[in-house]
């Protein structure tokens, strides 16, 4: 069988969106899968569209999501070059081919002697092809004009470029978004003309949002670009993960799958004829599991520019293990520990309505005098051991277990009615604060009462 081999092919027009990232990852994805080679090839003939670092920030945010190539413009390989505006004369030649032979003509612009080139469309030719997503699409020569392969600058269009590159870089297999469908019949009458073999077609569909509309750059509610979700802290194993599952099932129940397992599992026949839902509830899921499967020395580390760059002082290692410690439970992205902590550090201490109302009911005037007396007597205040013991000798001072003493226990130091590990918890707001919050806490409830 011939080697499969597969290229993502984009125009530098910017930074890597979620669409293309998409259409790179299935790309990459197939050739991993029957073992072929992963190309990457910039189109960037719409001139007026490239933008500067386009193409770099392209490669970059690939690289970061996981994935690797064998021939692309920063490593060249043996069909280069990989950038279109290299290969002019390359494409200059394959249409003058077609002008010799009859199959293209020149078109003069008015008052000029330069001229574009127009590929004349066969008459009565039924263009059909077995895409991999949505199985046997046809279309008629007669519902396509003749159209431009060469512009009078020397620069050829997409469609003309596309195929002389599919064709020397020895493609297999192209997959791409649905809005190529329409440019697949031009594509293959140039294979023809040329009695080359078409590669094998796979157009994947929209994504959309959650009101089910195809994704635009508009909605302003959806990250859509990879580099913002680099930058808030979402991990790139996570995104590869969720990435893959825009538009393809793995088939079991588990969605939690590494680069290596999903490059196992993929099977094109499993892609999806629906559009694919951008569920950005989804995404922060997968990325929370992610974040969970972190040691916490790996957290700490991850977190501390995000910490930095909020002006937050790190006291220790210690400390900042004992941090990430305690909200990794509750992350769904790096960045988010900022938020966390302030929450968490809080000046503005408030106790709601339900807390208040626990109180109450347990009775826990007491046991939140003691519980302050126990914390003002206690010296070391780094060991959480020495924390729970202080808990414990509350309880038992004042004839109180159980939830009776962890809550009220709990919301005087948190305010929260839950959360991580109490001792933890302390020992990170440190004493000066437990016992502020315990005096106000109690005063609050003897304002209640
Ligand atoms: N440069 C085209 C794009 O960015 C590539 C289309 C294709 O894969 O053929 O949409």
């Amino acid at each position: 069988m011939k080697k499969v081999r597969t290229r993502y092919a984009p125009s530098p027009t910017g930074h890597l969106h979620i669409g293309n990232a998409r259409s790179a990852l299935f790309t990459y994805l197939y050739a991993k899968h029957f073992d072929g080679d992963f190309i990457i090839r910039i189109e960037d003939t719409d001139t007026l569209r490239n933008v500067e670092g386009g193409e770099e920030s392209q490669l970059t945010y690939l690289k970061w999501l996981g994935l690797e190539w064998q021939e692309a413009p920063d490593i060249g390989g043996n069909f280069g070059p990989y950038r279109q505006l290299e290969r002019l004369d390359i494409y200059q030649k394959y249409a003058n081919e077609l002008l010799e032979r009859g199959l293209a003509y020149k078109e003069y612009r008015e008052d000029s002697d330069k001229f574009a080139i127009r590929f004349k469309v066969p008459e009565n030719v039924t263009y059909s092809f077995n895409d991999i997503v949505r199985g046997t699409l046809k279309f008629e020569s007669k519902e396509i004009e003749d159209w431009i392969i060469m512009k009078d600058n020397g620069i050829p269009t997409y469609n003309f470029a596309v195929v002389i590159d599919d064709h020397l870089m020895e493609i297999s297999h192209v997959l791409r978004g649905e809005e190529h469908i329409t440019n697949t019949p031009k594509q293959i009458m140039v294979y023809n003309a040329f009695n080359w073999d078409v590669p094998t077609f796979g157009h994947m569909t929209i994504i959309v949002n959650e009101e089910r509309k195809k994704l635009s750059k508009r909605d302003t509610d959806v990250i859509q670009f990879i580099s913002e979700y680099e930058q808030i802290g979402y991990l790139p194993e996570a995104m590869f993960n969720f990435i893959a599952l825009l538009g393809w099932s793995p088939g079991g129940e588990e969605e939690i799958l590494s680069k290596d397992e999903i490059i196992k599992l993929f099977d094109p026949t499993r892609l999806s004829k629906s559009p694919a839902m951008f569920d950005k509830n989804k995404l922060a899921y997968i990325n929370s599991r992610y974040i969970k499967m972190l040691t916490n020395e790996e957290l700490a580390l991850k977190t501390k520019p995000f910490l930095l760059n909020a002006n937050i002082e790190i006291k220790s290692d210690e400390w900042l293990l004992n941090l990430v410690g305690l909200f990794k439970d509750r992350m769904h992205f790096i960045g988010e520990i900022v938020q966390l902590y302030k929450n968490f550090f809080r000046e503005d201490f408030v106790l709601t309505d339900e807390s208040i109302n626990i109180l109450k009911e347990y009775n826990s005037l007491e046991l939140l005098e003691t519980f302050k007396q126990n914390i003002y007597n206690l010296e070391d205040f780094t060991d959480e051991t020495k924390i729970s013991e202080v808990i414990k000798e509350t309880g038992k001072a004042v004839n109180t277990k159980g939830k009776a003493l962890f809550m009220p226990t709990r919301i005087a130091a948190t305010g929260e009615i839950s959360g991580p590990s109490l001792p933890n918890t302390i020992v990170l707001l440190g004493k000066e604060k437990v016992l502020k919050r315990i005096d106000e806490t109690i005063n609050n409830l003897r304002g209640a009462l």
